[in-house]
């Protein structure tokens, strides 16, 4: 068994992603760590619910011996002993991210010895965190071209206050490999939803009509949905841009107290964003294709500035793995992460 890495949770982004970064790569590599001053600087420090969910999650594919996982613990150590794929349903018990959860345990699953069924309950449209469209039209297909066979439904979407969201995950053990993400290619389509739990149709319409005089893009790519089954109310925009390479699937959190207007301008900034620096990786999935790439051992990708996220990625990927990861600046608003063995 490989020495225990020790793990400062405070440095760089100081969040919950060092955590759950660990857990994956723990789980691949077989390394056990220790954390320690877990999320120190957050209102709230150490773990929270859905920090102990993706430890739990981790735990019971790993096999793992674990000390420290009660909330609000900032001290953990993870020692896994094996993994098992098979049947596994887990529960964040919040509206707390289960996509996140999804993300913790994939890697490793793609390495059993034998295909997985998850399922995952919990929120599936949280602000912070990859919402379900975002993991299914933009992180998905990246995986799929990395030669991962996944499979993802939507039962039901789940919002903060009441989570209660739940959809299925389909993995076969498959093997990563580098793929290179440098051109967007021609744009192909772009489509937005505008989509209410429990909530006046109304607040659709103001967020397309906000949308639609800011992009000035043509009305016949918008959707309204009314979610008929999720447990609580909620509101979420999802654009998607299809290029001939990549697809990003830009979202906004309608948040109570937030008025549509303004989850609609939030969606809207980030689309500019996108489509100005002329990248073809997001800021989002850059910080996750770092890791893909880095479990693959090698690729590159181009995206703009390189996030907190993303420099906190590439910090304790290399802890785990003998990766290197060079970034370089093209231009005033792309810049190029390279990834080679070491
Ligand atoms: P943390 O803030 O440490 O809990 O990590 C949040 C994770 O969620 C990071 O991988 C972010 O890139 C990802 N994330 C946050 N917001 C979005 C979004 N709107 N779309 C996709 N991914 C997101």
């Amino acid at each position: 068994m490989r020495g225990m890495l020790e793990l400062d949770g405070s440095t760089g982004e100081g969040g919950g992603q060092i955590l759950r970064s660990a857990l994956a790569l723990s789980l691949v590599t077989g390394t056990p760590f220790s954390i320690e001053k877990i999320r120190a600087g957050r209102d709230v420090p150490g773990l929270r619910p859905q920090h102990r969910a993706a430890v739990r999650a981790a735990a019971r594919v790993g096999n793992a011996h674990v000390e420290g996982d009660a909330v609000g613990s900032q001290r953990l150590v993870f020692t896994p002993q094996g993994i098992t794929g098979g049947h596994h349903s887990f529960r964040v018990g919040t509206a707390g991210s289960a996509t996140l959860v999804f993300q913790t345990v994939l890697p490793a699953l793609l390495k059993a010895s034998e295909p997985s069924s998850l399922f995952f309950d919990g929120g599936t449209h949280n602000p912070f965190a990859p919402p379900f469209d975002f993991i299914e039209r933009a992180f998905l297909p990246l995986l799929a071209r990395m030669g991962a066979r996944v499979s993802l439904e939507l039962e039901r979407p789940g919002f903060y206050p009441a989570g209660g969201g739940s959809f299925t995950a389909r993995t076969e053990p498959s093997p990563l490999s580098p793929i290179e993400v440098l051109e967007r290619g021609e744009l192909r389509s772009k489509h937005v939803v505008a989509a209410v739990s429990r909530l006046p149709l109304d607040i659709v319409e103001r967020e397309l009509d906000t949308i639609g005089r800011a992009l000035r893009w043509d009305r016949s790519c918008f959707e309204r949905v009314a979610i008929p089954n999720a447990r609580g109310p909620g509101n979420y925009i999802a654009i998607d841009i299809a290029c001939e390479h990549v697809t990003e699937v830009v979202t906004a959190i309608g948040e109570r107290g937030i008025r549509a207007e303004e989850v609609a301008r939030r969606a809207v900034l980030e689309v500019r964003e996108y489509l100005d620096s002329g990248a073809p990786v997001g800021k989002h999935l850059a910080d996750q294709l770092v890791l893909l790439l880095a479990l693959a051992g090698g690729g590159s990708f181009r995206t703009g500035a390189p996030t907190p996220h993303t420099t906190t990625q590439i910090e304790v990927l290399s802890k785990f793995l003998p990766v290197s990861v060079r970034a370089e600046q093209l231009s005033e608003k792309v810049w190029q992460l390279s990834l080679e063995r070491r």
